[in-house]
């Protein structure tokens, strides 16, 4: 039957985006079980892949070799490796396998060639349109349609994090053959680092093909890619040390990421399968992925051949923490480089370094190894690490720990600590993030326009203050409610979920459970608010009523979560419910400051791209402003300092919920 590219009826069962390792070993796992029989295949690839672009190489047992389905890959095999000058050792069970890319490419082709495969010599660039049980594929000059797509486009790594590193394994290297048998050909050097370093970490590998012909490369890791111009005198230097003259047959480029940031992950669907390098299939701090590849091929295979969802194994936290200790140590101090290889081959067998580097030892033996090499070194970076991780946690885990501490400095009489620290926080945050409305609104660019914004700014807290003068009442509903209009705003906008009467449910949800888990207390400060007639109708509420409100606003709470998925509103309530055993103030001054106060404090920063120290800075006028306005009403009413208080910070709280809700409005997270 003849395929149609562009026939939405007929779509492709199978599309491969890229023909690279990834890609041809799955297809090769396909054709030999048999899955590719009466399929229709789609390859796009703008590459004719008929050049030995690259070699792979990789460590396993033969037996691995064997079920991993590649020998009939494998050109060459060692059973010596040497780390230059350091050690020599047999690697036993071990060997170190070289495959050819041309012959994984050609093995690919040749069985393509049986099947029913059309090629797109063509790039994908856009991202496929997800129908209900196929994709549509758009490139240049037509469209695809296909059931299950293998996507092997190069990564795309998001912006490493203040813990990760994004670092180059670059080499080049030069395929020579000498005037006379000199190598030894049992044996491969892994890394040889007696070459310059240039301030990064950079070392020789060489693959002896037969006695007079080898592969000699030069490799670096670091933040800048080698050249070809930096590595031919150092390499010439290299092999000129074997004292014998040689020609030049081929050369080997290339580049590989190490970086410890996530890939960016687009979700097309479980249809559209990310693989090779896309999959995260580099090992990051070496830049080796053929074994991985190969276990994935077969795993994919499976999936495809018992009609099931592929099951890729979990990544092990503990590597991916070693891998980013290394990667951050070559990243700040390349000079380390050498030492810690060196050291590390000198101390532990290079059995036992490869199966780490595999990822196959025990913790044990992962502590045995650490103990070996320059401690100082590594420990100063697992702080760093562990700190850093700190300061990455999402803001809300400072709300949840401080509740946690405050319970427990309650229980030991200690509360004044936490009262202390809050009451920093309100001055710093608290007050200076409702500080930087000047920043948010209009660009105020002379002082005329300045006064104009004071002045409008202090007219709706004056407006909002004769409200509370005349009908008390109404002014409380109205603090209340856009309070929770604001507070819903600024945690949604965190949570990134969509803003609207679920962000407004979510505030009033979280405000009314302060309140009403206090209600005794709640009904005392009201009491301090002149002239307030709603306290009547609190105060004779039944505690069934109470406890009934108070059960409502967590199932609220907990539908909310549930509905949009999210953990951090789970979270949220968590932290308020144990807020219940704490006094009011206190438990609003956790949220106020410790989530509210903080999430705008980081949203400000974004949207206004300062710095936090520069934004304090120009928050300081207005929060001194503000701290003085406070400050004159509590020392002018000594009595009911509580109640004035709540009306003070209801009015300087009215013009900054307009002012954020018009940033808001603008901001993208
Ligand atoms: C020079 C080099 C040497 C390496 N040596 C080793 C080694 O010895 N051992 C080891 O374990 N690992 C090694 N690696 C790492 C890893 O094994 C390789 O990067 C491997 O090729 C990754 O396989 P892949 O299929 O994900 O990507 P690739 O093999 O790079 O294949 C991706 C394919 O997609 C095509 N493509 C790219 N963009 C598009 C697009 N938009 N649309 C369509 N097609 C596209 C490319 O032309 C390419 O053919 C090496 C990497 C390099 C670069």
């Amino acid at each position: 039957m003849k395929i149609s590219a562009k026939n939405p009826a007929l779509p492709f069962d199978f599309i491969f985006i890229g023909l690279g390792a990834a890609n041809c070993l799955l297809l090769l796992r396909l054709h030999d079980n048999g899955l590719l029989t009466g399929k229709t295949i789609a390859i796009v690839e703008p590459d004719s892949k008929s050049a030995n672009d690259r070699t792979f190489c990789f460590w396993a047992t033969e037996d691995d070799v064997t079920n991993l389905h590649v020998k009939p890959l494998v050109s060459n095999s060692w059973d010596f490796v040497e780390i230059g000058g350091i050690a020599k050792q047999q690697i036993n069970p071990l060997r170190y396998f070289h495959v050819k890319g041309i012959d994984i490419y050609n093995q690919t082709k040749s069985i393509l060639s049986v099947n029913n495969v059309t090629f797109f010599n063509t790039l994908f660039k856009e991202n496929p349109e997800v129908k209900s049980t196929y994709y549509e594929v758009r490139l240049a000059n037509e469209t695809l349609y296909g059931y299950k797509v293998f996507d092997s486009r190069p990564p795309i790594f998001l912006p490493p994090k203040k813990n990760q590193s994004h670092l180059y394994q670059s080499f080049y290297g030069l395929k020579i053959k000498l005037a006379t048998k000199t190598f030894d050909t049992s044996v491969m050097v892994m890394m040889d680092f007696n070459v310059p370093q240039n301030n990064f970490t950079q070392f020789v590998y060489v693959l002896p093909f037969s006695e007079d012909t080898a592969l000699i490369e030069l490799t670096r890791f670091g933040t800048e890619k080698l050249t070809q111009q930096e590595a031919t005198p150092i390499l010439n230097e290299y092999i000129d040390r074997l004292g014998v003259s040689f020609d030049i047959l081929e050369e080997e480029r290339g580049v590989i990421p190490m970086s410890s940031s996530a890939l960016k992950s687009e979700d097309f669907g479980t249809n559209w399968i990310n693989m090779g390098a896309r999959a995260n299939m580099i090992k990051c701090s070496t830049g080796y992925a053929f074994h991985a590849m190969a276990e994935d091929a077969i795993t994919q295979m499976e999936a495809i051949k018992n009609n099931v969802f592929p099951k890729r194994k979990m990544k092990g936290q503990r590597f991916a923490f070693y891998d980013r200790l290394l990667l951050k140590i070559l990243d700040e101090s390349p000079e380390y480089g050498k030492v810690i290889f060196e050291t590390l081959f000198k101390k532990v067998p290079i059995v036992k370094v490869l199966r780490f580097l595999g990822e196959k030892t025990s913790l044990s033996e992962e502590i045995i190894i650490f103990s070996k090499l320059p401690k100082r070194i590594f420990i100063t970076s697992a702080a760093k690490d562990i700190l850093q991780q700190f300061y990455t946690l999402p803001v809300l885990a400072l709300p949840f720990l401080f509740t946690i501490i405050t319970l427990f400095l309650t229980l030991v009489n200690l509360q004044y600590i936490s009262w202390g620290i809050l009451g920093l926080g309100f001055l710093s945050v608290g007050l200076s993030h409702g500080a930087l409305d000047h920043l948010t609104a209009k660009p105020i660019i002379n002082k005329k326009q300045l006064l104009g914004f004071i002045i409008r700014y202090l007219f709706k807290a004056i407006v909002l203050g004769l409200v509370w003068l005349f009908y008390p009442d109404l002014a409380l509903l109205l603090f209340i409610a856009y309070s929770a209009w604001h507070f819903g705003q600024a945690d949604f906008k965190e949570w990134q979920l969509k803003q609207g009467w679920q962000s407004l449910c979510w505030g009033t949800i979280a405000l009314m459970i302060i309140l009403f888990s206090h209600f005794e207390e709640l009904n005392l400060i009201l009491l301090q608010i002149p002239n307030l007639e709603f306290v009547n109708t609190l105060k004779n509420l039944s505690d069934n009523i109470i406890w009934a409100l108070n059960i409502l606003f967590i199932v609220g709470g907990i539908l909310l979560a549930v509905i949009n998925k999210s953990k951090h509103i789970l979270f949220t309530l968590t932290y308020l419910l144990l807020c219940s055993m704490l006094p009011l103030l206190l438990s609003f001054g956790i949220y106020f400051v410790g989530q509210h106060s903080l999430h705008g404090w980081r949203h400000l920063s974004l949207g206004l791209n300062e710095s936090s120290s520069r934004l304090w800075l120009k928050s300081l006028p207005f929060s001194i402003g503000g701290a003085l306005v406070i400050l004159y009403f509590l020392l002018l009413s000594s009595s009911n300092y509580v109640g004035i208080f709540f009306i003070i910070l209801s009015c300087l709280s009215i013009p900054h919920v307009f002012s954020m809700h018009h940033f808001y409005s603008k901001l993208k997270l």
